[in-house]
């Protein structure tokens, strides 16, 4: 007899304790809940806390609490981000010694400002998918010496990947399977609408991009299931597997719970909190209507 050796799906929930589960969360983690049931498949959790300010404790157990409450299993060991800084470390050195990520030193403000003044004299400045600017090219274009003594001398910096310079690299379109609720098929990735990408932030040895594409490798994903306000992401995502040489799952970005002004959920608003709406006596099964399920 011929036994048919099948990989099961796996799929991955993977909030930030930044703030309390909204109804946008609990959408997110029924739809992937459900589809890896419905596949026979895995259910993975991950704590993405690489944010230190901002990711506490507390919102962590509140997550355990919000997803137990919803009736979602997932499998133990649930992975946390801030435990596995060296893996995205390790990555991130791949990639300077390729020349193809650089430290930059502009502030945020400093960008702000100098876009401001740009703009004034009626130039248009790029900006990616999300409204923010595009980094300029000071450090991009900063001699080698002049980068290492910036460096050594301690000044607060990021690294950032050379977008036009990874795709060089790459020479070639780099797509994604997509079966999400606003787009299917083969999705060209577009990474350049992004600008030079913070692969590792000032403050955090990590960024959302690059520990993202790694733990989804790692855990043998091959199902994510997000909204569609990472849409865009993806292809960012797309470009970091192909230059760390890692697999890519396959794609649903599922549409967003809105509010009643038809913006997407934020985690400041209380009433659509899922700690608030079960104080207030709603169901699991409340919440699924709730959610259009
Ligand atoms: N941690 C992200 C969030 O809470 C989700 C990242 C992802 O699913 O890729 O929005």
């Amino acid at each position: 007899m011929i036994s048919i050796l099948r990989q099961k799906p796996v799929f991955r929930f993977a909030p930030s304790p930044n703030g309390r589960l909204h109804l946008g969360h609990a959408l997110s983690a029924f739809l992937n809940d459900d589809t890896a049931k419905a596949a026979d498949g895995r259910l993975l959790l991950r704590i993405e806390d690489i944010d230190l300010a901002r990711c506490t404790p507390e919102f962590e157990a509140g997550i355990y609490a919000d997803l137990n409450w919803l009736g979602i299993e997932w499998e133990e060991p649930v992975r946390r981000q801030q435990e596995h800084f060296p893996e995205y470390q390790a990555a991130l050195h791949s990639l300077i010694e390729r020349g193809l990520v650089y430290p930059s030193f502009l502030t945020r403000t400093e960008v702000k400002k100098r876009v401001a003044a740009y703009e004034r004299l009626g130039e248009s400045w790029p900006r990616d998918p999300d409204g923010t600017p595009h980094y300029p090219p000071d450090d991009r274009d900063r001699r080698e010496e002049e980068r290492d003594a910036m460096l050594a001398s301690g000044l607060k910096h990021a690294w950032r990947l050379d977008m036009n310079k990874a795709l060089d690299l790459v020479g070639e379109p780099l797509f994604w399977t997509e079966t999400g609720d606003e787009r299917r098929g083969e999705i060209l990735a577009e990474p350049d609408v992004w600008g030079d990408v913070v692969l590792s932030r000032s403050d955090a040895p990590s960024s959302y991009h690059l520990s993202v594409v790694i733990d989804d490798a790692l855990q043998g994903i091959t199902q994510v299931v997000r909204g569609l306000d990472l849409f865009h992401a993806t292809s960012v995502h797309r470009l970091l597997q192909h230059l760390l040489n890692l697999p890519q799952p396959i794609y649903h970005h599922h549409r967003l719970v809105v509010d009643a002004d038809g913006r997407k959920l934020s985690k400041s608003e209380g009433d659509t909190g899922l700690a608030e709406l079960r104080a207030k006596g709603l169901s699991a099964a409340d919440i699924r209507r709730l959610v259009g399920l």
